[in-house]
């Protein structure tokens, strides 16, 4: 099946004519990558973006950068535009992974290829490429970091000393994001064994994705549902131990929810995040947020590009896994790089060492 799918997305992008990727004799400065990033409120998809550009425009081509403000429309309008504009690669990060379909549609039309940046864009024939994290894997180093959190588990996977009941309870991401589906698919096949032997109990019975998802991962939503959630179901004084939340966007706002509700110090709840966000550094530096996933959104940039140059020069991007991400139409051939689980300790050598962020940045949060 990897090599039928491989066929195929060559076939899809082997076109000549003008204006389409990778015509022989281009010069880079011939050439023009369209990125469309979903939002500018999160501070992952700023840095993605311009270390897109920076290392595209190094090697001589031009950047058509744009952000679309969480807006299926605007990013549908933006995508179309790049094509008119005479784009030779896409490289999109989708708000909605199933919303693009006729932008695709008239991108293969134009033999433009089509690489989907961190998230998978679904049901469409047209995407070419997929450049990702493991995002199955980021699910289960989420609930391993509750389990270790909480003392159930050690970091070496050993057995930990805690023996609970803790009430714990569960966040995803927003449903219309594929990899919202991957985290927390990982996340419940870890936490699972653990809920069905009674060691964590989640007192709301909110377990199903659909009923514990946060729309366009907004903060202010988890926040809501946090503070609801300790009105319905912890009326009763019975405290929260730990939650799952999947981004460090949702992780402070539901922060906010407890300390609003009095939640202080030792007692404070265990909880988990993702990206690895300045202002959540600062609160697992603090000892508030209690664990982060780190993805290295310079090593995501740097494969975007090798794909798009790929296509650019007729050749095919080297898949490190073709079997995970089927789009609903098709196996898309991807890359995938690993992530880390960040608790305080790991800032510095993670962090701090690899210059991702300055320990000064860390103390000041920003
Ligand atoms: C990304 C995460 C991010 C989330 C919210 C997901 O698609 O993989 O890194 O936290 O979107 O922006």
């Amino acid at each position: 099946l990897g090599s039928a799918v491989l066929a195929l997305s060559m076939a899809a992008c082997s076109g000549e004519g003008a204006g389409s990727g990778g015509n022989d004799g281009d010069k880079p400065a011939d050439l023009t990558i369209g990125v469309s990033m979903p939002t500018q409120t999160s501070e992952r998809w700023i840095a993605d973006g311009n270390s897109v550009k920076e290392k595209l425009e190094a090697k001589g081509y031009k950047v058509d950068l744009q952000y679309a403000g969480d807006d299926i429309p605007t990013q549908s309008q933006q995508v179309d535009q790049m094509i008119t504009r005479g784009a030779d690669v896409l490289i999109i990060a989708a708000i909605d992974g199933t919303a693009l379909s006729g932008q695709l549609q008239a991108a293969a039309d134009a033999k433009i290829p089509v690489i989907a940046y961190d998230r998978l864009i679904r049901d469409s024939p047209n995407v070419d490429f997929y450049v990702s994290f493991d995002n199955f894997k980021v699910g289960v180093a989420q609930a391993t970091a509750l389990l270790v959190g909480l003392g159930v588990q050690t970091k070496d996977g050993a057995k930990g000393e805690a023996k609970g009941p803790f009430n714990v309870e569960l966040f995803a991401g927003s449903l219309d994001d594929n990899n919202a589906h991957f985290f927390f698919n990982g996340a419940m096949e870890t936490l699972k064994p653990f809920i069905d032997d009674g060691t964590l109990k989640v007192k709301s019975g909110q377990t199903a994705i659909d009923k514990v998802a946060i729309l366009r991962w907004q903060q202010e939503g988890a926040q809501k549902r946090m503070e609801d959630l300790l009105t319905s179901s912890y009326n009763d004084g019975t405290k929260v131990d730990g939650v799952l939340s999947p981004y460090d966007g949702l992780s402070r706002g539901i922060i906010t929810a407890l300390q609003n509700a009095g939640y202080r110090g030792a007692e404070f709840p265990v909880v988990t995040g993702q990206d690895a966000e300045i202002a959540s550094v600062k609160l697992i530096d603090d000892g508030v947020q209690s664990s982060t996933i780190f993805k290295d959104t310079r090593l995501l940039a740097e494969q975007a590009v090798i794909a798009g140059e790929a296509f650019l020069t007729d050749k095919t991007p080297q898949a490190n896994d073709t079997e995970t991400y089927n789009n609903g139409v098709k196996v898309v051939p991807s890359y995938l790089l690993p992530v880390q689980t960040v608790y305080k300790d790991d800032i510095k050598p993670v962090l701090i060492d690899s210059g991702y962020f300055t320990a000064e940045e860390v103390a000041a949060g920003q």
